[in-house]
Order: structure tokens, then sequence, then C-alpha cells
């Protein structure tokens, strides 16, 4: 009955076919900051099997404006014990676990083992290319979103069917990490960019990826959504043939 009335609201949306798949469904999300945070509440709320955190910064007073597992009295804390603190808070019957390690393709190839949709919520594209080609080379489905300002976009890799990120931003894998200051941002505009990627984790896991090779692009300052169709590279050197 208890389980009933937690997801009262959602199995009339899904089904209860549906929230079996949520239920078997686990998620890595990578980064838990601006979009990583409101992903990974969406997602645990809503009962996914297991959600792996996987982020090596620390918290701090610039984050708070947007990144809404955090209080004040987290400065300085790890954000992938942090997030999993609050979120265990919201609903104890997932799996939440942190992981306060630094992406590497290694790390990448472990956690994408245990799961089966990956988040790129990351904020520097180094470290993105890595996780997607972690992705590419595991199978797993990749959603993926960005903001900056007003401005942001998403869109799902499924490996070999989609363009990869190595097809739609490997010219951007050289820009800087982002530091304070470099990477201005709205905390609404992460929100709303978070929320569509948190939707598209509950697409994929119900089976059907809305953003499957489409970039949705989004400017909030004028509130204009474009869905542009993208096509795969077949010379790409990640995950053409
Ligand atoms: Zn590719």
């Amino acid at each position: 009955m208890k389980v009933l009335d937690r997801y009262s609201r959602q199995i009339p949306v899904v089904g209860e076919e549906g929230q079996r798949k949520i239920r078997n469904t686990s998620v890595a999300v990578f980064g838990v900051g601006g979009l990583g945070t409101l992903v990974a509440r969406y997602v645990v709320g809503g009962g996914f099997k297991r959600v792996l955190l996987i982020d090596f910064d620390t918290v701090s007073l610039p984050d708070l404006h947007r990144q809404i597992l955090y209080t004040t009295e987290d400065v300085g804390k790890p954000k992938a014990e942090a997030a999993a603190k609050a979120l265990r808070a919201v609903n104890p019957e997932v799996e939440v676990v942190p992981v306060a390690e630094p992406i590497s393709p290694d790390l990448a190839e472990g956690v994408l083992k245990e799961v089966d949709i990956a988040v790129d919520a990351l904020d520097n594209w180094a470290a993105r290319h890595v996780v997607n080609a972690a992705a590419v080379r595991r199978g797993r489905v990749l959603v993926h979103g960005a903001v900056q300002e007003w401005y942001g976009h998403v869109t799902t890799v499924v490996p070999r069917a989609t363009p990869c990120l190595e097809d739609l931003f490997g010219r951007f894998k050289s820009l800087p990490t982002c530091t304070a200051g470099f990477c201005p941002v709205l905390g609404p505009a992460a929100g709303v960019v978070a929320s569509l990627m948190a939707l598209e984790v509950f697409n994929a896991a119900l089976g059907k990826p809305a953003l499957a090779g489409k970039l949705l692009v989004v400017d909030l300052k004028h509130m204009a959504f474009d869905v542009l169709e993208v096509a795969r590279n077949p010379s790409c050197p990640v995950c053409g043939v």
C-alpha cells in the first residue's frame, strides 16, 4: 500500500507495466551539479532501481543558486556524498550509490557495466567525450544535456543507431573546463534543461527515447524550443563502422 501511495500520481501516467520497467532500470548520473542534482532528484523520486552519482567535486557557494540538493551547510562536502544523503531522504526505496572519483575511461566503463541508462550532466567536454565513448562501447543509452546562460540543448544517444556526441560536438572537446565565472548560468535555465533530461530518462526506461536522433535546442530568454534532426557521421572514430 505504501509503495502504491508513493507512486500513485505516476502510475496512472506510465501504467503498472511502465512502473515495473522503471523499477528494473538503473541509471548513472555523471556530474551532480546544476543538471545532475535535478535529474537525480526526479529519477530517485520516480522509483528507479539503482542510481549511481559520479562526481569528484565538492559543494561550493556559487553552486547553490541552481544545484537543488545542496544547502549552505553542505559547502565543502563532496557532492556525490551530499547528494546521496539528500536523495536517500527523498526515497529510501531506491539504492543510491555515490562515486566520488574523477572521470576516466576505466571508471566510466566500470560504472556503465552496472547500469542501463547513462546521463551526461557534466560541465566539461573532455569528460563528456570519455563518457560518450564508454557508452558507445558498452551499448548504453546516453541522455546528454548542456546549459549556459539562458540557453541549452538535450539529445539522446542510442549507440550505433543515432549520432554520438563525437558526431555532434567533437570539435568542442578542447574547450576549457568550467571555472568560476567561465560558465555563467541562470538557476531555472539549468532546471528546465535538467527536467527535459529527466523526462528522457523516463522515456528511455519505457523504451522510447523521444530525442534519439534529434537535438532539442532551447532559448529560454525568448521561450523558444526547436527540434533539429541530426544524422550520423559514418566515419565517426567513436561510433562509425
Ligand atoms: Zn559517433
